[in-house]
Order: structure tokens, then C-alpha cells, then sequence
């Protein structure tokens, strides 16, 4: 199964993902998680991303397209794949369509989580994940079950996004809406496009979202 997970910054893609790629048996491809880790290793892609990321700008899409056509080569792809935060602009889809098409794969759904700017906000600045394993959280939507210890793996380092102050938001919220939201309508034209209200608690997403996979 090929899946596109599309939604604006904090729509809840990176937390469905990882459900959705343990149900499935697909690999979650972040580009999001990719860029921090280049930007962490400090390789020469990470030294030209973190500005543009800091300032909630988008990396050029030449960098984005050779890293994810990368991505989609390795083994773990094989069962299918969800892509959470890639395409995020015109010429990201078209690449992707090309180099799907090469491969003979097609996109099985493209699924739009929608979710009000106010709520994202939020959602943005409570946001933290474990420094160990990588598992998601929130402040007051979903703490760890014992204050400071994370429920998967017991570490108790955790992470806040240098993008997810408030500042930076706005910004990012700017790009999804001028830049990403214009391939909507491409995939709607494809009668690929499903909407799943991203604003209802996390269960409830993850069942709308297996009710629509089920039926691809
Ligand atoms: P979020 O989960 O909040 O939507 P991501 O982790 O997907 O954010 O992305 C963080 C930042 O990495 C973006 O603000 C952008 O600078 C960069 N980025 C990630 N994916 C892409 C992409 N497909 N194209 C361009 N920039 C990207
Ligand atoms: P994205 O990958 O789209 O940027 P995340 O999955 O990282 O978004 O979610 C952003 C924040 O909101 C996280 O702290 C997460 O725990 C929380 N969150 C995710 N889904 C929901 C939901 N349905 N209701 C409330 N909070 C949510
Ligand atoms: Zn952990």
C-alpha cells in the first residue's frame, strides 16, 4: 500500500503514521525526520536546510526530490510506503508521479487530515517526542502515562522542536497554505483525494482512517 498522509504542520500525520505503519506493514518515509537528522549528522544537505527550517521556510525542492527517490529505493519499501510531509509543493507531486510511474507503483490514497490553524497551534507548541525512541507526545492531549518517563521505552530525555516555538509557526502555517495546499486539487483531479477530520481525538482519526484503507 502507497500512501500520501497530507495536512499542515501538526495536523497529526507524524502520530497516524507510525499507528498506521505498525497496522499495515509499510514503512513511514518523513522527510521532516529525515532533514533533522541530516541537520544533526551536520552533512552538507543539513547545513543547507537548517536556516530555511528554523525560519519555517521550505528546503528547495532539488534537495527534497534526490533524498526521497532515495528513500523509496531502500528495501523497507518494498511493502508499500506513507509519506508524511512529502509532497509539499507542485513540483514535488509531478516528481513523485514520475518517479512512481517508473517504477510501475501507483498511489493507493491520498489522504488530506484537516485541522483549524488555531488548533495547530496548539497542537505545535505542546508537542515533544523521546529523545530515545522517537515516540510522540503532547502537554495536555497526550502526556507520558508518568510525568517525565517516556510509556515505550522508559527514557527520560525528551525533545522540543527548535521550529515549534511560536514565532516560527505562523510562518510554517503560511507555506502549508500557499504552497502545499495547491496540490489538493491535483489529486482530487487524479480521484484520488480522501478528507479525514483531523480535529477529532486521536482514536477517532485513526479509525477514520483504517475505515478508509480497508476499502483501497
Ligand atoms: P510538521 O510535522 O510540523 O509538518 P515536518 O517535520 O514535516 O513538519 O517538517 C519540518 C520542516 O522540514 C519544514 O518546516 C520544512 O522546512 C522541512 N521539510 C520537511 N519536508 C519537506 C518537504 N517535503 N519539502 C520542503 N521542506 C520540507
Ligand atoms: P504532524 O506530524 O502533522 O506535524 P504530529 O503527529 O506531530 O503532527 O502531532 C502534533 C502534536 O499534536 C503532537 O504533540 C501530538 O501528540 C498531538 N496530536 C496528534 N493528533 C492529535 C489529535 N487528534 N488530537 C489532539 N492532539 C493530537
Ligand atoms: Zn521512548
Amino acid at each position: 500500500m502507497n500512501l500520501i498522509l497530507l495536512g499542515p504542520p501538526g495536523a497529526g500525520k507524524g502520530t497516524q503514521a507510525k499507528i498506521l505503519q505498525d497496522r499495515y506493514g509499510v514503512a513511514q518515509i518523513s522527510t521532516g525526520d529525515m532533514l533533522r537528522a541530516e541537520v544533526k549528522a551536520g552533512t552538507e544537505i543539513g547545513l543547507k536546510a537548517k536556516s530555511v527550517m528554523d525560519a519555517g521556510g521550505l528546503v528547495s525542492d532539488e534537495i527534497i526530490i534526490a533524498m526521497l527517490a532515495n528513500r523509496i529505493a531502500q528495501p523497507d519499501c518494498v511493502r508499500g510506503f506513507i509519506l508524511d510531509g512529502f509532497p509539499r509543493t507542485v513540483p514535488q507531486a509531478s516528481a513523485l508521479d514520475d518517479m512512481l510511474g517508473g517504477k510501475g507503483l501507483h498511489l493507493d490514497a491520498v489522504i488530506e487530515l484537516r485541522v483549524d490553524d488555531a488548533a495547530l497551534t496548539e497542537r505545535i507548541a505542546g508537542r515533544f517526542t523521546c529523545a530515545k525512541c522517537g515516540a510522540g507526545y503532547h502537554d495536555s492531549f497526550h502526556p507520558t502515562a508518568v510525568a517525565g518517563v517516556c510509556d515505550k521505552c522508559g527514557s527520560t530525555e525528551f525533545i522540543r522542536r527548535a521550529d515549534d516555538k511560536r514565532e516560527t509557526v505562523a510562518a510554517r502555517l503560511k507555506a502549508y497554505h500557499t504552497q502545499t495546499a495547491p496540490i489538493l486539487p491535483h489529486y482530487a483531479g487524479l480521484g484520488r483525494l480522501r478528507t479525514v477530520d483531523g480535529m477529532a481525538d486521536m482514536a477517532e482519526v485513526t479509525r477514520h482512517l483504517t475505515e478508509v484503507l480497508d476499502h483501497v
